[in-house]
């Protein structure tokens, strides 16, 4: 069938928008008719070359659609659900799915080839070339074909355009601040106020925090970090210092969580000094692979530091997905605030510059049928 989807060529381009062919499911998948999909700055990272990934390829792993094909051997999902895409699948069979640790899933593997679990490439381009999908998704495409253990089952009365949210920024920022130690009482720093450190702020909040002092130098932000529960705002933590050391008695904050939309060693070492004595610094964002971390061995040894990397907010994404959007439907998990703005497939570009200039919170495209 055919689908319109926006692709990237080559490293620093544009997202162009075209149709493309896509294949029709195997034994082990299904084909998702997408209806919303999330601007995830991971996206951006294809773009940029951060992350290393075979182009061209079909972009966006935040999504939400329905069911519209199955393969033979498929059980997870049925036509006509309403499912979110899983950038990383959950087998529940490997030995960290076992452990509990669905977010490192050992069939995460390979994804940066944005081919389908068995090598074969779902999407290809008018001359028959191979088109991969991000995370073997591509939810910046109309229609996708994913395995099924990429996809969780959602509930059907929450709109597409918010429970694609769950399924990367929510799930992500929600679970660093939960799984990331945050505790009762905390004094708790969220470096960035995108998709994904607006849900470390509810998360902190649910956690227990006292205090969620959001660093976001886009000062219009400020007054939005409020409401998803940050006590204060400050663009910079020199600006933040004073009040940390109020707080703490001079010791620094209890948790650091790093959701910027793109680390260096700087800000990670920034970061890790605004912890105090056995505190723990999380780091979501993603930077260069080759990136160095500035951070003192005496400060981390000395103080009994913790230094936490958190993959999909470490969480269970078969579990937790279902779980947070119960919470938004039970009035604890605010979802609709997160949404700034909705686009057209076609404004993809326009929508990742408001991304750049700090514009939004999350930018929301919604697919026309
Ligand atoms: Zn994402
Ligand atoms: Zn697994």
């Amino acid at each position: 069938m055919k689908t319109n989807a926006a692709v990237i060529h080559a490293v620093g381009e544009e997202w162009k928008v075209q149709e493309l062919d896509l294949d029709e499911p195997g034994d082990n998948e299904v084909r998702i008719k997408v209806m919303a999909s999330g601007l995830c700055h991971s996206d951006d990272h294809f773009v940029t070359g951060d992350l290393a990934v075979d182009l061209p390829m079909v972009g966006g792993h935040e999504g939400a659609g329905i069911v519209e094909a199955v393969g033979s051997k498929v059980t997870k999902v049925q036509v006509g659900d309403h499912v979110a895409t899983l950038f990383i699948p959950a087998c529940g069979q490997c030995e960290y799915c076992a452990r509990g640790m669905q977010y490192i899933c050992n069939n995460g593997a390979g994804m940066e080839t944005g081919m389908g679990m068995d090598g074969n490439p779902h999407f290809h381009d008018a001359d028959g070339r191979a088109v991969g999908g991000v995370t073997r998704l591509g939810t910046f495409s109309n229609y996708l074909v994913c395995h099924e253990m990429q996809t969780v089952k959602l509930p059907e009365d929450i709109p597409f355009e918010l429970a694609c949210l769950a399924s990367c920024g929510v799930a992500t920022g929600f679970g660093a601040a939960v799984n990331g130690g945050v505790k009762p009482g905390d004094v708790v720093l969220v470096l960035g106020l995108g998709g994904v450190g607006a849900n470390a702020v509810q998360g902190a909040k649910h956690a227990g925090a006292d205090h969620v002092i959001v660093i976001e130098p886009v000062e219009a932000k400020h007054d939005q970090a409020k409401v998803f529960g940050a006590t204060e705002a400050y663009a910079s933590i020199p600006d933040a210092q004073s009040r940390i050391d109020h707080l703490t008695n001079g010791q620094g904050v209890d948790v650091a969580i790093i959701t910027v939309g793109r680390v260096d060693g700087d800000i990670i070492g920034d970061a890790f000094r605004a912890v105090g004595k056995a505190g723990t610094c999380v780091l979501v964002s993603v930077g260069q692979a080759a990136e160095g971390i500035s951070i003192s061995p005496q400060d981390f040894t000395n103080f009994a530091k913790h230094f936490q990397g958190v993959m999909y907010g470490n969480c269970n994404p078969t579990a937790d997905i279902p779980k947070l959007l119960k919470m938004y439907k039970d009035g604890t998990l605010k979802l609709d605030e997160l949404v700034t703005r909705r686009y057209s497939l076609d404004q993809i570009n326009e929508a990742v510059a408001d991304m750049h200039a700090g514009r939004n919170i999350r930018g929301v495209v919604v697919h026309e049928h």
